[in-house]
């Protein structure tokens, strides 16, 4: 694959560059890039109105197809807008759920009539979007899911907890993964409902987390409703679409995140001069080691999704997550390095974390989210590698007494 802009590509790459110079002003500028991972409730009402002047320009959901609203922006075309974006210190976009995640899987499975209703306000930014997989018995085992739905009617009745859903406190729909088939078991007769949250049957519980703000939270199902056509997929075959899903989240998307991190590293790279500390021989290795993995991780990725048109192989997206989630927490840990003591202090009223702790904070989530780093190496190990599967839990059975051993 040839790296370089080819004309078209720098053509592209001079409109969105010329683009965003005109727009990254004012209140958006002033955001300094915020509002990524870890800091998604900051200046909401900034990227919301950010996020819409996206959407009137265009420069939402690029890779989507142009009939579904989207550009029909090849790989290199996104990799081009996200490196412009990322250039200009422009908000943390707010709809990466939808875009990312939702927006892909019902383009790929969704109906003439869910593609009508659900993609334009994901495309708009009218729209935010949550995720509703993980249970407190579900979470790397989702196939464990216990949260129920059952027909009522034209609808479904939702009856179960879900938690760590991020953003759902701000967000519209959630896609739920539910137990419609009574006694189903593990990954047969779940399905794969879109749930309007705006109801009195859910209720959103916030979690504080160790960064002091509440990304993500339990939500409670109690009679919650759906229409019967909210499912995508199959009636009991969500198990399909919930793994397209999660190929989605650690393919394409990853992109974004890629870019945030080139970010992060060049401003620690500027800390640790203004600190002195690129003097420490053990410093500079450690920044020149992280910068050439980002590098290392960069071509991996732009190599596993150039001519993918779908959700990426389950074992190059678990290379991808597990290398990432990997990076980034090694990243927050090189930051308190070189921040030293000061790492462990507060500034002083409002005794708001600075850049550096949060990533440092937030990080150790990355290698849990979209998938453990435990569970990457399982699928990398059993799927990639060909190793023996792990054996499987069986439930404990009695143990015969002497007199039925010698009966
Ligand atoms: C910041 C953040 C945001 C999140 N956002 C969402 C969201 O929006 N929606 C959503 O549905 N979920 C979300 N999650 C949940 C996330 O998907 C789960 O935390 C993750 O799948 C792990 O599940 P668990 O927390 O239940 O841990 P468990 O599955 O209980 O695992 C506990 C530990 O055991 C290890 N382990 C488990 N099984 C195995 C095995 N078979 N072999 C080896 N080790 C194993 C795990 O790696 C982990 O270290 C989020 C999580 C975080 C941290």
């Amino acid at each position: 694959m040839d790296l370089r802009d080819s004309p078209r590509e720098a053509s592209f790459r001079e409109e969105a560059r010329t683009w965003l110079a005109k727009h990254v002003t004012g209140e958006y500028a002033e955001l300094g890039g915020r509002g990524g991972a870890g800091d998604q409730t900051f200046a909401l009402d900034v990227r919301l109105r950010w996020e819409r002047e996206l959407a009137d320009a265009g420069w939402t959901c690029l890779g989507w197809p142009v009939e579904a609203g989207g550009r029909g922006a090849t790989i290199a075309e996104q990799v081009i807008w996200n490196e412009e974006y990322v250039r200009a210190g422009a908000p943390g976009r707010v709809g990466v759920i939808g875009e990312g995640l939702i927006g892909p899987t019902i383009i790929h499975y969704g109906t003439d009539e869910q593609k009508a209703r659900f993609l334009p306000p994901i495309r708009e930014g009218t729209e935010l979007w949550c995720q509703g997989y993980s249970e407190p018995n579900a979470g790397s085992d989702l196939a464990n899911v216990q949260t129920r739905a059952v027909l009522d009617g034209g609808e479904w009745v939702i009856t179960g907890q879900k938690v760590w859903t991020s953003l759902a406190q701000q967000s519209d729909w959630c896609f739920v993964v539910c137990r419609t088939e009574p006694g189903s078991a593990r990954h047969r007769g779940l399905s794969y409902l879109l749930v309007p949250m705006d109801q009195p049957g859910i209720e959103v519980r916030p979690i504080q987390q160790l960064t002091a703000t509440s990304e993500f939270n339990e939500t409670f199902f109690d009679g919650a409703r759906t229409a019967r056509e909210n499912v995508l997929g199959q009636e009991g075959d969500g198990w399909t679409v919930a793994l397209a899903t999660l190929a989605f989240e650690r393919g394409v998307a990853m992109l974004g995140h890629l870019l945030s991190f080139r970010r992060e590293l060049d401003r620690l790279v500027t800390e640790a001069r203004r600190r002195g500390r690129l003097d420490e021989a053990v410093v500079r290795q450690s920044l020149a080691r992280a910068y050439a993995d980002l590098e290392v991780m960069r071509y991996n990725t732009l190599r596993s999704l150039s001519g993918l048109d779908g959700p990426a192989a389950p074992p190059e997206a678990s290379i991808s997550k597990l290398y990432w989630g990997s990076w980034h927490r090694g990243l927050g840990e090189l930051a308190v390095d070189i921040l030293g003591m000061e790492a462990t202090v507060l500034e002083g009223p409002p005794y708001e974390l600075d850049e550096w702790q949060r990533t440092f904070l937030f990080s150790r989530a990355d290698t849990i989210y979209g998938g453990s780093n435990e569970i990457q190496r399982n699928i990398i190990g059993e799927r990639v590698l060909g190793l023996p599967a792990e054996p499987k839990v069986r439930p404990a059975t009695r143990s015969r007494t002497p007199e039925e051993r010698t009966a």
